[in-house]
C-alpha cells in the first residue's frame, strides 16, 4: 500500500485523492483552507456513493477507501508519506516554497511530484536538495475520469523517479506518457491555440462562445474551448496561459487574451463559482 500526500484540496487535489484512495493508497490531503478540505471530503464521499450505486465498487471497498483518507491543514501530517502530489495554485513562488518545506519534512527517499500544468519542474526541483526525486505528475480534469497522465522529467529528474511515477500511474488505472520539461509539456502546449484562437474570434465579434463550442462538438470534440475553460476554472486557465507566455519569453503566439483577465476580474471562474462563459446557477459543479 502506498502512503500518498496530496497538497491542495481543490478541483484537482480532491480528484487525485479519489483515484489514489480507490486504488488502495493511504492518503493525507492537505490544504491551507479548512473549508476546502471539508468540501473535498464531501465530494469524495459523493463520488464513492456514485461508484457504489453503479456497481463499480463494493460497499466494503468504499468504506475502506474513506477510512484511508486523512485531512489536515498542517504540512507536518505529510512527514511519513512516500509520494507527494502537489496540486496547489499555479504560482511558481508558492509551489517552490511548498517544495522547500516538503524537502525538509519528508524522508530523503520520498518522491515529490507536481500536478502543475505549465510551470518548470526543473525550477521546482532546484528548490530542494533532491532534484532527482522531483518530477511532474500531471493529471487531467476530471482526474477520476481522464486516463492520461503526463510524467514530466525535469533536467535533474532520475530515471528511477520517472519509472516509479509511470508505474504508479499504471497501478492507478491511468495511461502515462513521459514528457520533457518544456512550458505546457505536451497537452497544454497543444491546447494554447485551441483557447486563444477561440477567444480572438469572440473578441473580434466573429462568433459567440456557444456557437464556437457547438461547432467544435459537431466536429467531434467532446467539449468546445469555452465549456472546457469553465470546467478547468478561468483563473487556472489564465495562470497557465500567462505562465506559458512568460516561459517562451513573451512569444506573441502565446499572448493571453484580455477577455480571460476580464472574466477573472468579474469573478466568473466557471463551474466552481456557478458562472463563467455559461451560467450554472442552480447546478454548480
Ligand atoms: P483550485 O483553485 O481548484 O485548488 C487549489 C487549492 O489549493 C485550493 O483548495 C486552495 O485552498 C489550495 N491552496 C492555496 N494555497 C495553498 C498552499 N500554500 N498550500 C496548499 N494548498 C493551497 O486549483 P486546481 O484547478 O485544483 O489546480 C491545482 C493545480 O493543478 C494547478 O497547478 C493547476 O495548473 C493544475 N491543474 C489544473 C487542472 C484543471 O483543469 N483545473 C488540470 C490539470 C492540472
Amino acid at each position: 500500500m502506498e502512503r500518498v500526500g496530496i497538497i491542495g484540496a481543490g478541483t484537482m487535489g480532491r480528484g487525485i485523492a479519489y483515484v489514489a484512495l480507490t486504488h488502495g493508497a493511504e492518503v493525507v490531503l492537505y490544504d491551507v483552507v479548512e473549508e476546502a478540505l471539508e468540501r473535498a471530503r464531501a465530494q469524495i464521499e459523493g463520488w464513492l456513493q456514485e461508484a457504489l450505486a453503479k456497481g463499480r465498487l463494493a460497499e466494503a471497498e468504499a468504506r475502506n477507501a474513506l477510512e484511508r483518507l486523512r485531512l489536515s491543514d498542517r504540512l507536518e501530517a505529510l512527514a511519513a508519506v512516500e509520494v507527494v502530489i502537489e496540486a496547489a495554485p499555479e504560482d511558481l513562488n508558492l509551489k517552490q516554497e511548498v517544495f522547500r518545506r516538503l524537502d525538509d519534512l519528508c524522508a530523503p527517499t520520498a518522491i515529490l511530484a507536481s500536478n502543475t500544468s505549465s510551470l518548470s519542474i526543473t525550477a521546482l526541483g532546484a528548490a530542494t536538495r533532491r532534484p532527482e526525486r522531483v518530477a511532474g505528475m500531471h493529471f487531467f480534469n476530471p482526474a477520476p475520469v481522464m486516463r492520461l497522465v503526463e510524467v514530466v522529467r525535469g533536467l535533474a529528474t532520475s530515471e528511477e523517479t520517472v519509472r516509479a511515477l509511470v508505474d504508479l500511474a499504471r497501478r492507478w488505472g491511468k495511461t502515462p506518457v513521459v514528457a520533457k520539461d518544456t512550458p505546457g509539456f505536451i497537452v497544454n502546449r497543444v491546447a494554447r491555440p485551441f483557447y486563444l484562437e477561440a477567444l480572438r474570434l469572440v473578441g473580434e465579434g466573429v462568433a459567440d462562445p456557444s456557437t464556437v463550442d457547438r461547432i467544435m462538438r459537431t466536429l467531434g470534440f467532446r467539449m468546445g474551448p469555452f465549456e472546457l475553460m469553465d470546467l478547468i476554472g478561468l483563473d487556472v486557465n489564465l495562470a497557465v496561459s500567462e505562465s506559458v507566455y512568460r516561459a517562451f519569453f513573451e512569444e506573441p503566439r502565446f499572448r493571453p487574451h484580455p477577455l480571460q483577465r476580464q472574466m477573472v476580474q468579474a469573478g466568473r471562474l466557471g463551474r466552481k463559482t456557478g458562472k463563467g462563459w455559461y451560467d450554472y446557477e442552480g447546478s454548480p459543479a
